[in-house]
């Protein structure tokens, strides 16, 4: 993929990782964070009476869970200190693979909880990607394309939910202008 098919990724903010433990820092911010909002994302749910997609956010929230034991395991086994918060390179105010919680107030439905999943998932995928796509060390670029094909794995499983799910049409409570499209 190239950079211009990002959305939210501009010219400014493209990630320059030079090294393994900067992907390895960052990623593990991310995948904290996924782990979190998807548990928030369960519990709205659950709010909702939707026990199938409560269980779906969960699932993934545990697969993330497992991506977090992976990072924290591997800067562990590589003695890898972490870098400082103030130098992590964010291409949105939090971490591309989570929700911003601010938006949560607007989930009124399955399909819009599982649309902002989706658009997550989405960021997070192009996140590794580019970062594959520009870094000049060959290891972070092996270990963010290694990241980049789960990420793709999740952005298809949420897509499958999410054309099952009825759409905004179908409901009463559709925004037409939900927060998260707006750059
Ligand atoms: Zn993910």
């Amino acid at each position: 993929m190239n950079r211009t098919n990002c959305p939210g990724l501009n010219e400014k903010k493209i990630l320059k990782l030079e090294n393994i433990s900067e992907l390895f820092a960052h990623a593990l911010v991310m995948e904290q964070e996924a782990v979190e909002r998807y548990a928030q994302l369960a519990d709205l749910m659950e709010a909702h009476n939707n026990s199938r997609i409560r269980d779906l956010f969960i699932r993934m929230s545990e697969i993330e869970q497992l991506h977090v034991d992976e990072i924290n395991r591997q800067i562990k086994a590589r003695g890898i200190s972490l870098y400082p918060v103030e130098r992590y390179n964010w291409i949105s105010p939090e971490a591309p693979e989570s929700v911003d919680p601010a938006d949560l107030h607007y989930l009124m439905t399955p399909y819009q909880a599982l649309s902002l999943a989706y658009l997550n998932e989405q960021r997070a995928f192009e996140y590794y990607s580019v970062v594959a796509s520009t870094t000049r060390d060959e290891e972070t670029r092996s270990l963010a394309k290694e990241l980049a094909e789960e990420e793709e794995d999740h952005v298809a499983k949420i897509k499958i939910w999410l054309e099952r799910t009825p759409g905004p049409d179908d409901d009463w409570s559709f925004d037409d202008d939900p927060p998260w499209t707006q750059d």
